[in-house]
């Protein structure tokens, strides 16, 4: 533990765009390629950066898949995303909006562009975060939260730094309305031109600032532009981040899970043989229909 603030151990470039289905051209911003475990309990970051979608008949997006071992998390920044899962869950999310999926024991779902906004086309702008869950909750059973825009709290940042959206984790006495496995901080944070503040990170989580969209500096001497990650240090409490021009930050946070990961496709797990059984059970139909 430490007395000082965060520092930023490196800033990583925006990787190469790739399509998930038909309807999210995205960045692997984090990946188990990009950064192993050192984000845990972050596995995955996907952002999908706007983009223009013409108005079309059919619903582009990804179709029925499986996830087990941890936690989808969607926000969406513009546009509009419509979900169904074999746990019997669906729902509609738009700008502002956050869907936290703990796909546990395994859900099979799809992720859409909702028919509204297939129809009148537009931009689309979202970010998925995977969360992985400790070993003692992997088989938990699925759960499902709608996190509307208006359930999450928006803190004034001192020095009218500007605003942040607090999703999951407690930002100076205001709590996140995300029910998480393990403490994780999500927060969705605008600052304004000539902005100056110290972000309440908590010393010994791992964390991570992306910006998406203008420029920061973080920790006092890293620049990040828009589509870049600067990680964090793991000891310190709180990140001073500064922007000339203003900036949009997705800030990640979370207390590491110190236990073995193996990826494979939609599934996370602590062992080779417990992926084996992910592929199985799917196979043999455990994971319901939809
Ligand atoms: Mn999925």
């Amino acid at each position: 533990m430490s007395t000082r603030t965060k520092r930023v151990e490196t800033v990583l470039p925006s990787p190469p765009g790739h399509w998930v289905g038909d309807g999210f051209p995205v960045s692997s911003v984090i990946s188990p390629q990009a950064v192993g475990s050192r984000l845990s309990p972050f596995v995955l970051m996907d952002y999908a950066a706007p983009a223009r979608f013409e108005a079309s008949g059919e619903p582009r997006g990804v179709d029925t898949h499986p996830h087990r071992g941890f936690e989808t998390v969607t926000v969406v920044f513009q546009g509009e995303l419509e979900h169904r899962d074999s746990a019997g869950n669906s729902g509609r999310i738009g700008p502002g909006d956050v869907q936290w999926m703990t796909a546990g024991a395994g859900v099979l779902h799809e992720e859409k562009h909702s028919r509204e906004f297939t129809r009148r086309g537009g931009t689309f702008e979202v970010a998925q975060l995977w969360v992985n869950l400790p070993a003692r909750h992997k088989m938990t059973p699925p759960r499902y939260q709608e996190l509307r825009a208006d359930a999450i709290p928006a803190v004034a940042l001192p020095g009218d730094a500007g605003t942040a959206r607090i999703i999951a984790g407690d930002f100076a006495g205001v709590r996140g309305p995300a029910a998480t496995f393990t403490p994780v901080v999500l927060w969705d944070v605008r600052l304004r031109a000539g902005a100056r503040t110290n972000l309440p990170i908590p010393d010994g989580h791992n964390a991570a600032v992306f910006v998406r969209a203008g420029s920061a500096r973080v920790g006092g001497e890293h620049d990040a532009k828009a589509g870049e990650l600067a990680v964090l240090s793991r000891a310190g409490g709180g990140a001073v981040v500064e922007t000339d021009r203003g900036a949009d930050l997705l800030v990640l946070a979370g207390e590491p899970i110190d236990e073995p990961v193996v990826t494979y496709g939609p599934f996370v797990m602590n062992t080779a043989e417990e992926i084996r059984q992910a592929v199985e059970d799917v196979r043999a139909g455990r994971f319901g229909r939809l």
